[in-house]
């Protein structure tokens, strides 16, 4: 075998979502032997630099770097910092999905300067994001492999595949009639045409876009996936059929984060001293606290946090909430009822901003996930062996649900059947009753034992021998192969 070290490119697309996969990522490779180097933007360098020196430091072996590409915001008629998808929930009052689309097609002025890395560093392959179809030819110019990363399931790709070769939204007289997704493997799927929000008109820029980003993944060398292949065995080998891409499952990629420090980096700095926090949680009795948090850019109005902070208050369960206010909220807090944090002092913690996920889900007190379904979120909660309460908005979450609560069995909907944009208020009984279901009773016991048994799973998955371990051998055997 050629001994010479594999290179490999990790480019992911500007949120947070997207980036704190692929550093774990990136870490993963380089913690077995090759050199890592993450291409992204000033910004976004800044966000990743510290997670990086803090690996370096513990592992000086190991090769990994960023390389910064120019991304003048202003010229491309973004607004100034305008690097990361997760600014422009920030900044924008109105019609910032349209802006999001801008700043994602924005993203192909890198083109050029991929190409030039490329060229001068001549690396073993390029794992770049779905959203950047445009990667697949700059890496073919030179011979090397483009793998897509799109940060979900192969379940959810299944799901947008056969919605798309199947239409069954077609056939349905509302956006809210249920129907079955057809050509699946396994269980039935019912979904709604607004649940699956796919964006079925190619004539817009948008819908032209999705189309690119199919084509480019059918010429791509493959896919790489945040999960383990026994969690969806069907789905990963009906992909592989049917699409005739090839997957490898390399997951869970979190945890790759072994110890405190770096489970406490991953993302945002946390708005909550992390050691307080465990030291909160060791107050608690283990499988009691519920975790409530809606991933890195999802904030709700004043009047779905109030129905949540009664509905979590009547549940009587013990909960950690994590509560992101969108700029229109401003500095009150009319959305917490009068009294509410003295009332639960002793049951609750509210976490204003960001909280250390992982941390917080790996603790032996916390016996429930109340989740958006983002997947990043869905696989560490597998990971960490618990049931969840399905709350998705949007993207693919309502497929991730769906595996959590249909396939898997260990997810219950909160009552979330429509996207968040429409605009259905999720009351306080609906919480309370989801709350409790999670944690209380026969079928929680029965959904807890199955979450249990996927943690145990996926930890087996990443361990010597295990099937993502494997998989990254064999991935790295086939590039170091095909020089
Ligand atoms: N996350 C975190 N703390 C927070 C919110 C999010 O660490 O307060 C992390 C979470 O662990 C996950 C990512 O941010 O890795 C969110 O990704 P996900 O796919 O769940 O949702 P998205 O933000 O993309 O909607």
């Amino acid at each position: 075998m050629n001994r010479e070290k594999i290179h490999i490119l990790f480019f992911p697309f500007m949120a947070h979502g997207h980036m704190i996969p692929v550093l774990d990522m990136a870490k993963l490779f380089a913690s077995r032997g090759a050199k890592s180097t993450l291409l992204t933007t000033p910004i976004n360098a800044k966000i990743l630099e510290k997670p990086i020196e803090a690996f370096k430091v513990q592992n000086p072996d190991f090769e990994i770097g960023i390389k910064i590409f120019n991304f003048p915001c202003v010229e491309l008629g973004l607004p100034e910092g305008c690097e990361n998808g997760d600014f422009i929930n920030s900044y924008q009052k109105s019609d910032s999905s349209n802006l999001f689309v801008k700043f994602i097609l924005s993203t192909k002025y890198m083109k050029h300067q991929l190409e030039s890395f490329i060229e001068t560093t001549r690396p073993s392959a390029l794992v770049a994001d779905m959203f950047f179809p445009w990667a697949t030819e700059s890496a073919e110019k030179f011979g090397v492999p483009r793998l897509v990363f799109h940060g979900t399931s192969v379940f959810a790709l299944c799901c947008s595949y056969n919605m798309r070769i199947h239409k069954p939204h077609k056939k349905v007289s509302t956006s809210s009639t249920p129907f079955v997704i057809p050509g699946l493997p396994g269980e039935e799927i019912v979904i709604t045409r607004d649940q699956a929000n796919v964006v079925f008109d190619e004539e817009t820029p948008f819908g032209k876009f999705w189309k690119e980003v199919r084509e480019s993944e059918i010429s791509s060398f493959g896919v790489l996936v945040n999960s383990f292949y026994e969690l969806e065995s069907a789905y990963a080998d009906f992909y592989s059929s049917s699409v005739a891409k090839r997957v490898w499952h390399i997951g869970p990629l979190s945890l790759s984060n072994k110890e405190f420090a770096e489970k406490a980096g991953r993302g945002k700095k946390a708005t909550i001293d992390e050691e307080e926090c465990l030291i909160w949680l060791d107050s608690k009795t283990p499988g009691s606290v519920v975790y409530m948090s809606f991933g890195s850019r999802t904030s709700f109005t004043n009047e779905q946090l109030l129905e949540i902070a009664y509905g979590l208050e009547s549940s009587g369960q013990n909960f950690i909430w994590v509560v992101r206010k969108n700029e229109n909220q401003g500095e009150n807090e009319e959305w917490l009822p009068k009294g509410f944090e003295e009332r639960t002092t002793r049951k609750g913690l509210i976490i204003r901003g960001w909280a250390p996920q992982v941390l917080i889900l790996d603790h032996i007190a916390v016996g429930g996930f109340v989740t958006h379904c983002g997947w990043n979120s869905a696989m560490e909660g597998i990971a960490a062996g618990l049931p969840m309460v399905t709350w998705p908005m949007g993207a693919e979450q309502f497929y991730n649900e769906k595996q959590l609560t249909k396939v898997l069995r260990i997810g219950v909907n909160v009552g979330a059947t429509e996207l968040v944009k429409k605009g259905k208020l999720i009351s306080r009984e609906e919480v309370d009753k989801a709350v409790r279901e999670v944690i209380v009773g026969e079928e929680a016991e029965e959904r807890r034992i199955r979450a249990k048994k996927l943690g145990e799973m996926a930890k087996d998955a990443v361990e010597k021998g295990g099937s993502s371990y494997n998989n990254v051998n064999k991935f790295m055997k086939e590039l170091n192969s095909r020089k």
